[in-house]
Formats: C-alpha cells, structure tokens, sequence
C-alpha cells in the first residue's frame, strides 16, 4: 500500500455525492459513477481497488461488504464516512488494508477525530505490520498475527535486523534495549528484519525484508524469462535470501531490449539498470572472464553490475553462478548494499504550526502531518502536536540550539524516502526551519525534486498578537528579531534605527533571554527616540497557549521584567490609537 494507490469513493446517494467530490480532489481518489446497483459493482470493484472509502450508513456498508470479505491479508481497506462528514470509521483492513491511515487522511481532510480500533491504535503502539513499509521494506511471511497480539500484550519480543535502516525505533511509542522490545522476560515473538529468511522458531516470528539485494544478470539472446526467473530463485535459495528483499535487477547496456530481463523485471516489479561495458569494466570482481571480455568489453557483466547498482559500500554475496538448458544460457550475482532500496520518493513538510493551541493550526498543516511518517521538531512544538500525532509516526525531538542537525536529520530520513515533516512554531519560513532546511538542501547539491518540498504556512507571532489586541498591522509593519546569536548586533541596531524612523508598525521576535537581557532596552529606548511616549505598545507572552498574557500599554510603561523568550513585543507608529484596550492602526480611510 503506498500513499498514491488506488482509493475508490463509494457514494450512492446525493447528499453524499458532494462530501465525495470535495474528498476526492484531496485524496487523490477516484469516485465510483455508473448506473449499475452497488451489489452488483461492488465484487469488481474489491478487486481493482485497494482502499474503499464509503459516503453511507455504516449498517449499510457491513451488507454490502460481508459477502465479500475473505482475510485481512487480501481484503482491501474499507473506511466510512458519514453523509454530513462528521464521523470517519476504519471499519475493516486497519493495518495491512490501509483502512486506518486513510480513516486519519479523511478526518484531517474533514477536521474530526477519527474512530479507529485496532489493537495497537487504542494503546498506542506501533503496529508491528506497518512498521516498514516507509522504508519501502516487504511484508515477508510469518505469524504476524502473534508478533501483533505480543506487541499488544506488552510482551518482550526479540528484534533480529540484519539490515536496513536502524534507527526506526526512534521517537516510538516503545522502550527497545538495541534486541529486545519491551525488555525484561524471556521474548514471546520475534521480529526479523532481514534479506535472509527466518529459520524455524518456536515462538511466532515473523519476517520485514528491506530491499537490499541487487542482482546482477547476464544472458544470451533470447533467453526466455522462465529460465531467468528459475535461475534467480535457485541463487537466492543458495544462500537463504529472501525474494521480497531483490532491490532490482542489473546488466549490460546492449540488454536493454533483452525480453526476458524486461519481462523478468515487471513480474517482480523492481527496476532494472543499465550499465555501460566500460562502466562494467572498472568494478574489481572475483570471477573476471577473458571470453566475456573479448565478447562484450568487460570482463564480468552479472558481478560487475550487481556491485555497480547497490552503490557505495556494496558487498558481493553471491558469485556468479552459470545456468543453461535449452531455453537458454545465464549468469547471475547477488550483491548486498547497505542502504536499503525504497521506491517511495522522499518528501518535506515544511509546517508551521502556528502560535500554539491547535485550532490555530491551518487544516492544510493538519492533513500534511496526519500524512508523514516522522515528524522532526523541538519539544515544546512536538507536545503541543501530541493529539494529531499516530503511532507510527517517529517523533524526533531535537534540542533548542542543534537546528543544523535537526534539519540534516529530517533531509537524511527524507532521502531514504520518507515523507517527513518538519515544524516550527508560527510560521516555519519566519525565524523558523525552512530557511535552514532548504539552504542544507541547496548546499547538498540538491536537484530541486528528490527529495520533494512543500512549505505549510503557519499563523507567525505578530499575527497573533496582532489579532489578540486588536488590528494593530492595518498599515505598513516589519519584524525585527533582537536575537544576536545569528545577526551582529550592529545590524539590529541599524534596522531598528531604521524601522522606527520610517514609522514602521514592528513586532519585535525574541526580545529577551535568561542570558540577553540588554537588547530590548536598547530597542525600546532606539523608539522613544523616534516616537512619543504614548505610542501603543503590545507585550503578549504565549500567545493562544494555556498561559497566555496579553497586555496592551505605552512606549514609556513597558514592564521590561515581565518580558522573556516567550513573549513578542509589538510597538505600534505614530497614529496606533487604543479603544477600550483594543489597539487600532488607521488604514487611512475617512472615517466619521
Ligand atoms: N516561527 C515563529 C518565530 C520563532 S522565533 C513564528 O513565526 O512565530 C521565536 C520568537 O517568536 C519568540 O521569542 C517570540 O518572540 C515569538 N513567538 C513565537 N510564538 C509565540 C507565542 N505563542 N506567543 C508569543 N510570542 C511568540
């Protein structure tokens, strides 16, 4: 199940045809339209489509879809959703159907709780049979339904990773010692990430394969896929290695027209590569060939390219073994690359989340987070999150002043291709995280597309502030940051300077510190200079957070002591008035 396959929206009645068509745009969706009875249309469309997303009564939808239900291994993922959009139901295929994730994609659309029930869900836990599928590892065989019930019974379950990514217990929901999850007792399952195949157990193991292995193929002309396809199951039963785990296929550039390779290549759906004879020639290989030199150029083709197409750090594992009968003539290799292949393209969130509380965060924002598969932020902003995240979403907390680590981590998970937000209160391009990341990214060298990026404005601090005291901004405004951790001061002063001569309307960002405690005096005093003493002036402290506190006061009364890290200070030009506390920028209409 990936985030672009195919959902069909099924809704038969008219009230429920627009909650469809707003729904489809968003997800991606088709909807079902034709002039046939649903009982009849419904078999096929289980079939061709892997989620299915009903606009009806639930009662409705438990008739309809009993007959065809078989197991939750093949079953696709059913979710329903009222008629007026105010309840979204993972009704059947939670995990493996993807009827959970698309339950929360719904009600983030739909800004409501969705209800789902899964085992793992209520308690919060990862699933155990989602868990790889963002690296883009298979769902290998075993007793998944036991490891599943050991995660839900707070069991030990030992971890056996051989290869793929490390680090995805990180940020869980789940203590894990580096073998064991939920440590303590002997393990009651395992769970085996490898490209090998589990050996027999006596408690339920079952098998993640990260896609790791990449196949070298030379061949004759003509030979058929049959004898390829025979050849490559024998080499990896050779040494144990799973088929879920073949990364892709790899040969000479003249094979690129060879049928059987094409043909083997879409059975198995992995991509196939293409090198160049010279290419080929500079790999060092175990079993270089004088006959094969003199007949294409290079002295190996299968090794060679099995080396070449796992990249940097790849090892061989499998010689090249020969295979011939009358449909033909192949040699297959088998390299390993330390880092997992993952068709899934990596993707950037760039989220601001605006000042705190949730409902100021945009619905746009909301769906993109209910759509990641790790979220990489700092604490405070990663708590607030707290009820809009899932389990299994890696939360990754960073510390205060490690933002160039943070934004290398989430650029690092994006470029094994997860789909990772990253979240800065406010808006994220203000004093925020997208700047930063996006400069990494163009210091990488980055193509502007892999991974992809999308920015999610948020509501910034002076909006805020501004819309809790009135409408201070109606004319020209700037922001000022008096940090000078990453600004010399003499420029802060010269903006200042500069900002309050030309009767700019300023907020002022992290005006104050444990340790910086002289610039906002500078700042204030730079104003009185410029402005008259009753000038407005806003001083608000966690803005729509649970201890906000606003006070609207003058350029000469300002409480200095009452201001910190949290607050923003916002000093209005020379025609902000106050109303009845509320403070009021003229636009310049004329007004009786
Ligand atoms: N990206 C954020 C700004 C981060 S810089 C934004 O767009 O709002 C941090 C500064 O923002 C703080 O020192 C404070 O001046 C201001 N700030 C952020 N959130 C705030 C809130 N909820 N209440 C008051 N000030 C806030």
């Amino acid at each position: 199940m990936t985030a672009n396959s195919k959902i069909k929206i099924i809704a038969p009645t008219p009230n429920g045809k627009q909650l469809a068509e707003q729904l489809q745009r968003q997800l991606n969706a088709t909807i079902w339209e034709s002039d046939d009875r649903l009982t009849d249309a419904l078999p096929k469309l289980w079939q061709t489509h892997d989620r299915l997303l009903f606009v009806l009564a639930v009662g409705a939808v438990v008739r309809l879809i009993a007959p065809l239900l078989q197991d939750k291994t093949r079953d696709p993922g059913v979710v329903v959703v009222d008629e007026t959009g105010k309840f979204v139901i993972s009704l059947s295929g939670g995990h493996l159907g993807g009827a959970d994730e698309l339950a929360r994609q719904v009600a983030a659309c739909l800004d409501v709780e969705p209800i789902i029930t899964t085992a793992s869900e209520g308690q919060n836990l990862p699933a155990v049979d989602l868990l790889g599928k963002p690296y883009g590892w298979q769902l290998g065989g075993g007793d998944w339904l036991g490891v599943a019930k050991a995660m839900t019974r707070n069991q030990s379950i030992a971890v056996k990773q051989t290869c793929g990514f490390r680090e995805i217990w990180q940020g869980r929901n789940i203590e894990f010692d580096g073998e064991m999850l939920h440590p303590g007792e002997p393990p009651q399952a395992c769970l085996w990430i490898s490209d090998e195949l589990p050996p027999e157990m006596t408690i339920p193991c079952a098998a993640w394969h990260p896609r790791t292995l990449w196949v070298g193929i030379g061949c004759e002309r003509n030979t058929e896929m049959g004898l390829l396809e025979e050849a490559l199951k024998q080499s990896l039963k050779a040494r144990n290695l799973a088929l879920e785990s073949i990364a892709g296929f790899a040969s000479l550039e003249l094979k690129r027209d060879e049928r059987g390779l094409l043909e083997l290549a879409e059975k198995f759906q992995v991509p196939l590569k293409f090198y160049t004879a010279e290419e080929l020639a500079k790999i060092p290989v175990p079993n270089p060939s004088e006959i094969v030199k003199n007949a294409v150029g290079t002295p190996s083709v299968s090794e060679a390219a099995a080396i070449d197409a796992g990249g940097d750090g790849t090892t061989l594992i499998l010689e090249k073994r020969v295979f011939r009968d009358d449909r033909g003539a192949c040699t297959i290799s088998i390299a390993r690359s330390p880092v997992e292949h993952n068709p899934n393209l990596g993707k950037l969130y760039l989220i601001g989340t605006g000042p705190g509380n949730l409902a100021q965060l945009t619905a746009a924002a909301r769906q993109a987070l209910s759509r990641c598969d790790a979220v990489v932020g700092y604490k405070l902003y990663t708590d607030l999150l707290q009820p809009l995240f899932h389990p299994n979403q890696q939360i990754l907390e960073g510390q205060m002043t490690k933002e160039v680590e943070r934004a290398q981590q989430a650029i690092e998970l994006a470029k094994r291709g997860l789909t990772v937000a990253v979240v800065s209160s406010g808006d994220c391009g203000i004093y925020g995280m997208a700047g930063l990341v996006l400069e990494c990214l163009a210091k990488g060298g980055w193509d502007g597309k892999n991974p992809d990026v999308e920015v999610f404005p948020g509501i910034t601090a002076l909006q805020a502030i501004a819309a809790r005291v009135g409408a201070p901004l109606m004319h020209d405004f700037c922001a000022i940051s008096l940090s000078d951790l990453l600004t010399p001061w003499d420029v802060i002063v010269k903006r200042l300077e500069a900002a309050a001569a030309a009767d700019f309307v300023v907020a002022l960002y992290n005006p104050k510190s444990q340790k910086r405690t002289e610039q906002i005096q500078t700042a204030l005093a730079i104003f009185q200079n410029h402005r008259s003493p009753e000038t407005p002036v806003a001083v608000a402290r966690s803005l729509y957070r649970e201890n906000e506190k606003i006070e609207v006061t003058t350029l000469d009364r300002v409480d200095v002591g009452s201001i910190d890290m949290l607050t923003t200070v916002l000093i209005g030009n020379r025609s902000t008035f106050v109303h009845e506390n509320y403070a009021i920028t003229p636009r310049g209409y004329v007004v009786s």
